[in-house]
């Protein structure tokens, strides 16, 4: 799939679940970066969705790191623009919508699994962060769909077992998964009656007219998914560029919490933005 527009158009979306540090702004600079060589603008999403997590406090302390280290948008909460309203939570109609539309071409199922019975039901132990693989348990037809009919469901996203993903990552280079071995069935609508991130970002990427998406590796696998989702709401998809995440010393990800990394303590002791640069890898 092509970049749709000539016009660059790329996007900072952070969430407003704690205050952002070196890592976020490694990967926001070089989304800014990018916007400036293609002669092209930046928009601010405000990603806060998840309503036990996301604070109005850390929305107003984001948009204040962002500044201080040098961040400039162009369209965003603050400064309005063709697509408001730019947070996530002021979107959720617009996204029922996109919901609506997969549910009624039959795209997704309703699972009633708690977080435990994925868990339980899963052969092997999965590693890391990332989402353990759904074993299928709701899929229309199967036997124990709907146990749970007094829970309210979430919504998953029927995902072709065997399709092979591929797409060009203009950061990482090619890129291969197979859907249904390196990532299952997806939640698309929670059970709290909200999108998920998935289906969140690409109705908005869409909306919003972003032509390339600037974020960081760990969300490789995310963008096979989205891939999904692009192709099964008839939407263009944008190119993609993934940033190495920032380590700590110990060589562990960088995790949103109040310590010496956030941009907030950098600040406080007096560090310009420019040192905090120069200490990023090559
Ligand atoms: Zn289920």
């Amino acid at each position: 799939m092509r970049v749709k527009d000539c016009v660059y158009r790329g996007r900072l979306a952070p969430s407003p679940t704690g205050f952002l540090h070196a890592g976020h702004a490694r990967t926001f600079w070089t989304a800014q970066q990018r916007a400036e060589e293609a002669g092209g603008i930046l928009v601010l999403r405000n990603e806060d969705l998840d309503p036990r997590r996301s604070r109005p406090e850390f929305v107003e302390a984001m948009m204040e790191d962002l500044r201080w280290f040098g961040l400039r948008w162009q369209e965003g909460p603050d400064c309005g623009g063709p697509h408001a309203p730019y947070s996530q939570s002021e979107r959720v109609d617009f996204y029922r919508a996109g919901f609506e539309k997969l549910r009624s071409a039959g795209r997704v199922y309703p699972c009633y699994c708690s977080r435990q019975d994925v868990l339980r039901a899963l052969q092997a132990p999965h590693a890391g962060d990332e989402e353990p693989i759904y074993p299928g348990t709701c899929r229309p037809g199967k036997p124990g769909a709907a146990q749970h009919a007094d829970r309210t469901p979430s919504w998953r996203f029927l995902v072709p077992d065997g399709e092979v993903i591929e797409f060009q990552d203009r950061g990482r280079g090619p890129q291969r998964f197979v859907a249904g071995r390196d990532f299952g069935d997806f939640v698309v609508w929670r059970h709290d009656d909200l999108p998920s991130y998935q289906l969140a970002v690409v109705l908005d990427d869409a909306a919003m007219r972003i032509s390339e998406v600037v974020r960081g590796e760990d969300l490789l696998l995310s963008t096979a998914r989205q891939w999904l989702l692009y192709r099964a709401l008839g939407l263009e998809m944008p190119a993609f560029y993934h940033c190495p995440l920032l380590t700590d010393s110990a060589g562990k990800r960088l995790a949103k919490r109040e310590d010496a990394l956030s941009l907030r303590a950098l600040r406080r002791q007096g560090i310009a933005p420019e040192c905090v640069r120069r200490q990023w890898p090559a």
